[in-house]
């Protein structure tokens, strides 16, 4: 923060109640959950109310971590066993009082901020112009990409005294969020990076959307803006006075000309400016995205006055960066968490949390650069042994000349390393053993030599999954529940192909209440690896009943017989559990039927070893409306079946019906759960609201060869791919015994290539497939494929070869790495 404030100033600047003990401590911290709270006796705790919880339910728990200042609501009562002891400000709305305290502290920051927002490449401008600038300035920014209603606020306490410019993005999903963020930032250099094409929810149509965005610049003495964005120029134009509008432009005709000249490799900028002087920048990619990305930040350090020449020094150590936390699987069971591209103290601090985040292994190691922080040398090495210390970290490996002062100063095993060179030369990599190593350095020292060397050996495909976007749907089903509805997710078939563990632990940290698996074994497995969560077995059998016992595990019962085995199971060991009744409605599948209830209160009558956990039923078409009425049916038929059997216990299970379509479709009857699948992995089979999910997963490979091939040659077994011109066609490192289906074999199927369509040519076979990439010249050998993902619809893919969405998903072999990540 660049002044740590009172309690009582805190109270003033948000015009609030103030209540509980006197001088209280200065707040130089703002914490919004209870991780990385390194001064608790200096932090503010605020209380914040999510969708996924409320801020307000941990405050007993943060003040016996040692924090004493509390922004809550007025709602809030406080629990007199700590009123006496914390003080407490108390404001209507604490979102908003968060803001506000952002806006006061940004107010006391003297140096310009650069306000940056747009649809794409927010966050890729952000850093590479921190990168450039910060060769002439003390940088601040927002950590990663920090831009929503409260990434802003807790972006802007990140400022510190000693910085001298800041750069923020500001990102919104709908109306009136932007004068929050403006009021925030009050930025007098502006960037509008793009807009996108695409209908985002949230707003009415383009235009809004524009006008809404433009907002953040009301305060600005500069707008930059390409000219090519036609709409974004029109609107500028009509709103805001010409001398501040900036263009920049491919052609003539803009206030600076940027001509872009590619090569190979590279490519060259031309650069025309207002006076007529010119100069040639030299940057080291080609793609569309970055070339434009790149010369928003030229055209701001420009407009900052600063010198072409300083400008091409920085851009001499720019690399495409992928701004990714990814957690990758590496040698010797070891996880890898991938962040070779970080070089602050607020970027550590998340790559740690994220760490935190993991399922345990044997031992947390950190493998880390030289920190490109300003300000005291001492200071910033004291707060890095600080955050490590506070993370339990086992063992740290240290490459630089500033990070070698924590030599013999740390209470664990360390190596330190003068750069990356003298550690691959050292790095042996039988150390790593079922570890969880976090590589973090900053972007010169070059630390993806590392993270190739750590990594598992991976083979073309990769599936991608993406965190984000599971909590995005997950809180996307959240909305439509009632707060004190449970949810239970199906984490079975390897959670429908995304890969269990990860994803469970995912949930477990979304605060998810239940899971559930097909098989004993998926469950025990989910125990192995640390999953704490109660866990429901659809289809335990009776050879596992023993592990049931053993891994807490909560079996589901469907039938008088199985009911008796079990009971007498839990009878011979003495033992109680909690088991799940599945009701038969309609689906005949498992369950009791109608016929079976007067049979099944007699046994449970007779076997109080087995408690009932909960009741449930399952829908066979709650996504199709011709079901509707034999839904509403189900559901019906299950509430009577039910209250015959709750009115003969003397405890009150839970009942659940809906799985997702359910949710959407029949929320009055969400009971006391619902059963979350395959909403939750990105597909809204109702359809409904098919934009309002994201895909979370993305299947990728690559291109092993490329032929020329003559009209009439045929390609792949059975010749049943012929070329009926001349053309090329590639080989793709995926087959049938990878997952993908053989039904997409002769056109069925397509990939895409640089976002081009390109067929599936001939049969698909076990390990590889072929597609026509003819007429696509630039498409090269080891170029990325994708196969589906957030560009592909699995919808549409299904329905090509005649299937369900679920298939596709779950038959991803478990040869294809799953890597996952936070964006
Ligand atoms: C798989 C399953 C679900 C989840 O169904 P989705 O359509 O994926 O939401 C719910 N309940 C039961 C019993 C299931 O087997």
């Amino acid at each position: 923060m660049i002044q740590s404030l009172t309690s009582e100033q805190i109270a003033i600047v948000l015009e609030a109640n103030l209540t509980g003990k006197a001088d209280g401590p200065l707040v130089s911290q703002i914490v919004i959950d209870s991780r990385n709270i390194l001064q608790p006796e200096n932090a503010l705790f605020v209380a914040l109310k999510g969708a996924k919880f409320d801020g307000h339910d941990f405050i007993e728990e943060i003040h016996a971590l040692g924090v004493n200042v509390f922004l809550v609501s007025t709602h809030y009562k406080i629990p007199s066993k700590i009123s006496k002891s914390a003080i407490f400000i108390q404001v209507e709305d604490t979102k908003q009082a968060l803001q506000k305290l952002a806006a006061y502290q940004r107010h006391l920051f003297q140096g310009p901020l650069i306000g940056i927002t747009g649809s794409n490449g927010k966050t890729i401008i952000k850093e590479w112009l921190g990168q450039i600038l910060g060769q002439q300035y003390a940088v601040a920014k927002s950590p990663k990409s920090y831009n929503s209603q409260v990434g802003v606020p807790l972006s802007v306490f990140g400022i510190e005294a000693g910085h001298q410019l800041a750069i923020m993005e500001a990102g919104i999903s709908r109306p009136q969020e932007m004068e929050k963020l403006a009021n925030i930032l009050k930025p007098q250099l502006g960037i509008f990076a793009n807009i996108g094409t695409a209908h985002e929810e949230g707003f009415d149509s383009m235009e809004q959307k524009l006008a809404e965005k433009a907002k953040l610049f009301e305060s600005c003495r500069f707008i930059i803006y390409r000219k090519e964005h036609a709409k974004i120029g029109q609107h500028l134009i009509s709103v805001f006075e010409s001398e501040k509008l900036v263009s920049w432009s491919d052609g003539i005709g803009a206030d600076y000309v940027l001509t872009v000249k590619k090569e190979e490799d590279k490519s060259k900028i031309l650069l025309i400016r207002p006076d007529m002087s010119v100069f040639t920048f030299h940057v080291p990619f080609t793609d569309e995205a970055s070339l434009e990305n790149i010369r928003h930040v030229i055209t701001a350090a420009l407009t900052l006055g600063m010198d072409p020449k300083l400008i091409q020094e920085g851009l001499n150590h720019l690399k495409a960066v992928d701004m990714r936390l990814t957690l990758k699987p590496g040698v010797n069971q070891s996880l890898i968490i991938d962040d070779t591209y970080n070089n602050d103290l607020a970027g550590l601090r998340l790559a740690l949390d994220f760490m935190a985040a993991q399922r345990p292994k044997k031992r947390k190691i950190l493998i880390i650069s030289d920190l490109l922080q300003i300000g005291d040398i001492s200071q910033v090495y004291e707060e890095v042994q600080k955050l490590l210390n506070y993370h339990n970290i086992d063992f740290l490996i240290g490459v630089g000349e500033d990070i070698g002062s924590l030599q013999g100063r740390l209470g664990f095993g360390s190596q330190f390393y003068r750069d990356t060179e003298e550690l691959l030369r050292n790095l042996d990599l039988e150390f790593f053993d079922n570890d969880l190593i976090l590589v973090t350095g900053a972007r010169k020292f070059g630390f993806e030599a590392i993270v190739n060397l750590l990594q598992q050996r991976i083979h073309g495909t990769t599936l991608e999954i993406n965190l984000n976007a599971l909590t995005h749907n997950y809180n996307f089903f959240k909305t439509k529940l009632l707060p004190q509805t449970k949810v239970m997710v199906m984490v079975k078939a390897f959670a429908y192909g995304g890969g269990a563990a990860e994803i469970a632990n995912h949930l477990q940290q979304l605060k998810a209440d239940y899971l559930a698996v097909a098989y004993t074994d998926e469950g025990v497995a989910l125990r192995k690896e640390g999953i704490r969560l109660p866990i429901m077995v659809l289809n335990p059998v009776q050879e596992s009943f023993i592990h049931l016992q053993q891994y807490d595990l909560e079996p589901v019962v469907y039938s008088p017989p199985f009911f008796r085995e079990l009971a007498k199971f839990c009878h011979v060991q003495q033992t109680v559990m909690k088991v799940h009744l599945d009701l038969d409605t309609g689906m005949h599948r498992l369950g009791f039927e109608e016929q079976h209830i007067a049979d099944l209160l007699e046994l449970i009558q007779k076997y109080p070893q087995l408690q009932i956990g909960s009741l449930y039923t399952h829908l066979v078409g709650a996504d199709e409306e011709i079901h509707h009425d034999f839904t509403v049916g189900q559901l019906k038929l299950f509430m009577s079946m039910a209250d015959e059997i709750v009115s003969k216990l003397d405890y009150v299970p839970l009942r659940h019906a809906l799985n997702s379509a359910g949710i959407i479709r029949f929320p009055e009857y969400q009971l006391d759960m619902v059963r979350l699948g395959i909403g939750l992995y990105g597909v809204e089979v109702s359809g409904r609201f098919d934009s309002h999910l994201k895909p979370i997963s993305t299947l990728k490979t690559t291109i092993s060869q490329i032929k020329s091939l003559s009209k009439g040659d045929t390609i792949g077994y059975s010749r049943k791919g012929v070329m009926d011109q001349a053309g090329r066609i590639a080989t793709i490192a995926i087959g049938y015994a990878d997952g993908y289906d053989r039904r997409f074999s002769n056109g069925k199927g397509y990939v895409l290539i640089h976002g081009k369509k390109a067929p599936v040519i001939g049969n698909v076979c076990m390990d590889m497939a072929m597609i026509d990439i003819s007429g696509l010249d630039e498409i090269k050998e080891g170029d990325e494929v994708v196969i589906y993902g957030p560009t592909i619809s699995l919808k549409e893919l299904a329905e090509r070869i005649g299937t369900i969405p679920y298939e596709l998903l779950t038959n991803i072999s478990s040869r294809v790495k799953r890597v996952y990540y936070l964006d």
